[in-house]
């Protein structure tokens, strides 16, 4: 053997995809035209549990119902307060011998109104705002913004707000400095750049049409038009939920089209290919479980965050009903907690630790370990784990890679993964590499993400 073959032979590199499969460009091109759709449709986590429940009803799904009993290849979901979801396929297999769960999130960073949010100053009528997530908060200013959620008026009627998606609608915005007045702006360092108090939008600059007497007329403006299109007062906003996020739609990025570009790909892109991949599952030998949980950028808290006993509930519903002990079908389950990672950036590169980070375009990326500071924080999944989730990619033909969340000591990160994992489930991290992640426009690669739903096909199939 020459030195070349036993290298061929000893070595690893993983491929990429458009080398390895140049037909799947095609199917990715396709597939990723209704993922671009989903991410339009849902901006928050209550329009993305929307948009998942009219895909999975007409998947025929249908709503979990405790006294009914389930057969190999029913299919059920569940919904928690709007805000989360599960769905679930019957496995061939009895319970006990474990399920396939797949956890993804449907939040995403954005800018969350303040309980008491509307005000005037000097002419503009404005809205505070208080963050979600892990933001850089100068990437938020001067970017048009949308208004979703929800409000229940006084008499508990509940309003659906949508403002700024619809062609036509006004948009929203938080202002910036220019830079000819920027001089001591710009002598603060970048994550001070725009504070916290800074993050005030702009909703209005005309006063109320007979303002006579009236002070702060232009807030009385800003009242009157939400007053006349969701029927709400001032007061209202103490019960309304509402999130400013990027008006803009999912694009494709490149010349070559390689790339998608838009709002909330973590983790929507996740939960689009686990949806997916749950829904073409028949007839599965273990039982799968598609977990969409909300609250992941905050640490999961809440109760429709994976910190809740919510998807442990439903589990040990489902173990009663098949007459068996949910702790011995936890302890033989499997879990991909399905989020993404940072995709090496070469204009970074001081972030990242090359041999260990993963790129655009090598397809899904198995993250052994998140966390900091040494892996605090951290599910780190097992060898055997990484074995067996290994052999179910390879064996599928699946592009994937390794990587870890940027170089030791640069920063860090965490997952749902470790929550599952306290339910003594063997869990791992697996999702698609993602470019200016937590920025109101990140990129994903479209074989990447059709690659990834390859991955969740071959895990929920089962062997
Ligand atoms: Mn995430
Ligand atoms: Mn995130």
């Amino acid at each position: 053997m020459t030195g070349k073959e036993l290298q061929e032979k000893l070595g690893w590199k993983f491929p990429d995809i458009a080398e390895k499969y140049p037909e799947h460009r095609e199917l990715a091109e396709e597939f990723c035209r209704d993922y671009k759709r989903f991410l339009d449709e849902g901006k928050t986590e209550r329009e993305c549990v929307k948009a998942a429940v009219s895909m999975l009803e007409a998947a025929g799904y249908r709503r979990f119902d405790r006294n009914a009993s389930y057969s190999a290849g029913d299919k059920v979901y569940l919904v928690n307060r709007k805000k989360a979801l599960i769905a679930a396929t019957f496995g061939t297999e009895p319970l006990e011998k474990g399920l396939r769960i797949n956890g993804a999130h449907i939040d995403s960073p954005r800018l969350d109104l303040k309980p008491n949010p509307l005000y005037e100053k000097d002419g503009l009528a404005l809205l505070k705002t208080h963050y979600y997530g892990g933001l850089r908060k100068y990437q938020w200013t001067a970017v048009p913004l949308s208004m979703h959620g929800v409000v229940i008026l006084e008499d508990g009627t509940e309003k659906e707000i949508s403002l700024g998606e619809k062609e036509g609608d006004p948009v929203f915005c938080v202002t910036d400095l220019l830079p000819h007045l920027a001089g001591e702006q710009n002598g603060r360092k970048l994550g001070e750049g725009i504070k916290g108090e800074e993050l005030n939008i702009v909703v209005g600059s005309l006063p109320y049409e007979d303002s006579e007497d009236v002070k702060e007329a232009v807030k009385l403006k800003a009242l009157a038009v939400l007053n006349e299109q969701y029927g709400m007062t001032e007061k209202d906003f103490l019960r309304a939920e509402i999130e400013m996020v990027p008006a803009h739609k999912a694009s494709d990025v490149g010349l070559d089209r390689g790339l998608i570009g838009a709002y909330g790909q973590d983790d929507r892109v996740c939960a689009y290919t686990a949806l997916q991949a749950e829904i073409s599952v028949k007839d599965p030998v273990y039982t799968t479980l598609t977990v969409l949980a909300d609250k992941e950028e905050i640490g999961s808290e809440g109760n429709t965050g994976l910190c809740s006993d919510y998807l442990l509930h439903f589990i040990e519903t489902l173990a009663q009903m098949k007459g068996t002990d949910y702790k011995e079908v936890l302890a033989n389950s499997m879990c991909l907690s399905s989020d993404v990672n940072a995709a090496y950036d070469p204009t970074f590169a001081s972030a990242y630790e090359s041999r260990n980070s993963c790129y655009a375009g090598k397809g899904c990326v198995l993250t052994k370990y998140t966390g900091a500071r040494g892996k605090s924080g951290s599910n780190d999944a097992g060898a055997e784990l990484m074995a067996k989730v290994i052999r179910i990619m390879d064996e599928a033909g699946v592009c994937w890679q390794a990587g870890e969340l940027g170089a030791v000591d640069a920063g860090g990160g965490g997952t749902v993964a470790k929550f599952v994992a306290a339910m003594n489930v063997d869990t791992v991290d697996l999702g698609v590499p993602i470019l200016s992640m937590h920025a109101p426009f990140e990129l994903a690669s479209k074989l990447d993400v059709y690659h990834t739903y390859l991955a969740f096909c071959a895990f929920y199939r089962g062997k």
